[in-house]
């Protein structure tokens, strides 16, 4: 099987197995995993905040975040593709007690300052304030979309100007940063708080990292144990962690791999692929005369994964575990399963 369902399927190498075999270790829930430790110093230092918290997964880190930013009853703003708002189990009105404010961010994945301005409730008698705008970098959903810095810091001074914390939904940050060839910092800059995942593209099997100024990740950490995601000799799975850090550089070849994939994909007849811009490969199925399950069944039969995305839509995903010659197999027996 050519495993293209998702960049979580990456299993961990024998560099980040030997670094789970030889971790340091200690109890984390009082602070003495010093593996864990040095993660959480290696995480901040690179978004540029003052500390990080070692969180079991990002949805947890998104969830927290929206708990320590936010008062019960008040508002989130979040695009209506978000993974917040689709994939995260309506989390935020069941951790946080929040009422979410679904935006579109339209085609660019990132809502204007416009519309982040006019979304922002004033708390009053009547209504319950806005207490965070949540974005996402790569944007998932609207298909791995790359955003730049000054989108990203125009929403988010539309939102500070309103004392409206900023999170970002940084799952694939460094996927953004490196189509973008700019720094990491010039995007996380501009959030209060950035999650990111150290077990998609990076390839670490466990976790990911919520960073932020020293309160709040004191808060998180609170929050993180009242949610259950207290590890005790974490070091085991966070020493791979600390490799994946070192996996930044090998994302450019994901994405060149998901070009390469996109191209074959939309020479095919009935598909129509866009150029993509990180490793995610959106494919619309809608000339083919069958439903998305079944060119997904299809696909499978013919050991190929992908995964359904929308109504005429399935999702490809390049990663650390698939090489060029994986991708261009891929495009033959996606050729043969769909003749
Ligand atoms: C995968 C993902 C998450 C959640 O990460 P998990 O570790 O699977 O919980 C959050 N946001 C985005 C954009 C993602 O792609």
């Amino acid at each position: 099987m050519i495993d293209l369902r998702s960049d979580t399927v990456t299993t961990p190498d024998e560099e980040m197995r030997e670094a789970a075999r030889n971790a340091d270790i200690g109890d984390d829930v009082y602070g003495e995993d010093p593996t864990v430790n040095e993660l959480e110093d290696r995480a901040a230092e690179l978004v540029n905040k003052e500390a990080a918290l070692y969180v079991p997964s990002g949805t947890m880190g998104n969830q927290i975040a929206a708990r320590v930013h936010t008062d019960r009853g008040q508002e989130v703003l979040a695009d209506r593709k978000s993974h917040v708002v689709k994939y995260e189990l309506g989390g935020f009105a069941q951790h946080a007690d929040l009422q979410v404010r679904m935006l579109d961010a339209g085609p660019r994945g990132v809502p204007t300052a416009e519309r982040v301005a006019s979304a922002c409730v004033e708390e009053d008698l009547h209504r319950p304030g806005t207490g965070l705008l949540c974005l996402e970098n790569t944007h998932n959903a609207r298909g791995g979309l790359a955003i730049s810095p000054e989108r990203i810091e125009r929403a988010a001074e539309a939102a500070r100007e309103r004392d409206v914390a900023v999170h970002l939904d940084g799952a694939r940050v460094f996927n953004a940063v490196t189509a973008l060839e700019v720094p990491t910092t010039a995007i996380t800059d501009h959030a209060d708080s950035v999650m990111f995942c150290l077990s998609k593209g990076l390839g670490a099997p466990v976790g990911s990292m919520l960073a932020g100024s020293a309160e709040f990740v004191e808060r998180a950490r609170r929050v993180r144990k009242l949610f259950g995601g207290g590890m005790r000799q974490a070091g085991i799975i966070a020493n791979p962690g600390l490799c994946a850090l070192e996996n930044v550089s090998d994302l450019e070849a994901d994405h060149e791999n998901a070009r390469v994939l996109a191209d074959g994909l939309d020479g095919i007849g009935g598909l129509e692929v866009a150029e993509p811009e990180t490793n995610i490969v959106i494919a619309d199925v809608s000339e083919l005369a069958s439903d998305v399950e079944s060119v997904i069944d299809r696909l499978r039969e013919n050991e190929v994964g992908a995964t359904p995305f929308g109504p005429t839509t399935i999702r490809f995903c390049t990663h650390r575990s698939v090489t060029r010659d994986d991708i261009e197999r891929a495009v033959g027996r996606v050729t043969q399963a769909l003749a």
